[in-house]
């Protein structure tokens, strides 16, 4: 059947409900009565967490299971693998770094680069990168991992679900940040690890139960809420995302956005997404020059995180001392792209 995110993210889930509602109901408790057949402790599972996975399963095309934060979500698929070794690439969300730094540290794993990883080793990915949406070419990877028994693990949260069939290129497992498109609100924290294999994401789930990292109920509830529209928003989200880049681009700013031919990742991007996502940087001279321009920006708001409705424009530099400190990153939300191409424009000096 031909792939249907649009619906799979509105009734995937349906078959799950246990009450005639239309919409999810939201059931808070952590207990339930004695039954030898029923539920027993919501720490096992709950009915909106679940439903959440057989969307999020279902957009993924492979086996879901969801955590109380996208660093859950990396946490959990790595402890579950603890390789000897883990390659990380050079431009990869800053959390995920410091998180296999310190494990690193503390004898957990060694991190070494690409061509030294062993069978049971894991190479990590993440396509398009934070903060420089730089592209991996996931086909490739997965073909000459294999080949060696190197399991691949892509975190995908700019691409989501919806832009990019991770699993289809022979990944093992895929991760997002449902805190930022998924969910799409700014209003609730999450993560989700999918697998094609049943088997592996019940391990991961055995592994939940035991260390209690289970989302919360009201997190899953709005994530469940949001991402019923995240087909739509990253439609949108890129189609504006694009026009943006663009009047970036022309007007000799550096931007790194991979849906314009001048971005060294855009031939892989055009292969293996069917859009390019909401997520534009760009990079100014100085730190200072940048910090007023981000000052300036009355439409998109001055924070870190991204993918949700409303556009934000981080310091890049503030949450992560690696980059250019001249690096802007913009999260494009469902505002107009006028009203956020002006809104750059008086920012930054510039003619529309
Ligand atoms: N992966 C990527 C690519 C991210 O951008 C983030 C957060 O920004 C995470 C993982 C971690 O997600 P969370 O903040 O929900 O733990």
């Amino acid at each position: 059947m031909e792939r249907d995110p649009f619906t799979a993210a509105l009734h995937a889930d349906e078959h799950l409900s246990e009450l005639p509602d239309v919409a999810p109901a939201l059931r808070p408790s952590t207990t339930y009565r004695y039954d030898p057949d029923g539920r027993v402790y919501r720490r096992e599972g709950d009915e909106t967490t679940e439903r959440l996975e057989a969307v999020l399963g279902a957009l993924d095309e492979g086996h879901a299971v969801v955590y109380p934060s996208g660093m859950a979500a990396v946490a959990g698929v790595l402890r579950h693998i603890r390789p000897a070794r883990i390659s990380l690439p050079d431009d990869v969300y800053h959390g995920t770094k410091v998180f296999v730094e310190s494990e690193a540290e503390k004898g957990m794993w060694a991190i070494v680069p690409p061509d030294q990883l062993r069978a049971g080793d894991v190479r990590w990915v993440e396509t398009p990168s934070n903060p420089l949406c730089l592209l991996t070419d996931l086909a490739d990877v997965a073909a000459r991992s294999k080949q060696d028994g190197i399991m691949t693990v892509a975190d995908a949260t700019f691409a989501t679900p919806v832009l990019q069939r991770t699993l289809s290129f022979g990944i093992d497992f895929v991760v997002h940040a449902s805190t930022k498109f998924i969910a799409g609100h700014s209003d609730a924290m999450g993560g989700v690890a999918v697998s094609l294999s049943a088997d592996e994401a019940a391990a991961l789930r055995a592994n939940r139960q035991a260390d209690g990292a289970v989302p919360g109920t009201f997190e899953s509830w709005l994530t469940l809420r949001g991402v019923r529209t995240l087909p739509l928003r990253v439609e949108r989200q890129s189609a504006t995302a694009m026009e943006i880049a663009q009047f970036l681009f022309d007007n000799q700013i550096a931007v790194w956005y991979p849906g314009l031919s001048s971005h060294p990742g855009h031939e892989v991007a055009a292969r293996q997404m069917s859009a390019f996502g909401g997520i534009v940087s760009f990079q100014l001279g100085s730190e200072l020059e940048a910090a007023k321009v981000v000052d300036r920006l009355r439409v998109f708001v001055n924070a870190t995180s991204l993918g949700g409705v409303e556009s934000l424009a981080e310091l890049r530099v503030r949450s992560d001392p690696h980059v250019n400190p001249g690096l802007i990153r913009l999260s494009v939300g469902l505002e107009s792209a006028s009203a956020l191409k002006n809104d750059l424009a008086q920012a930054l000096g510039l003619d529309l």
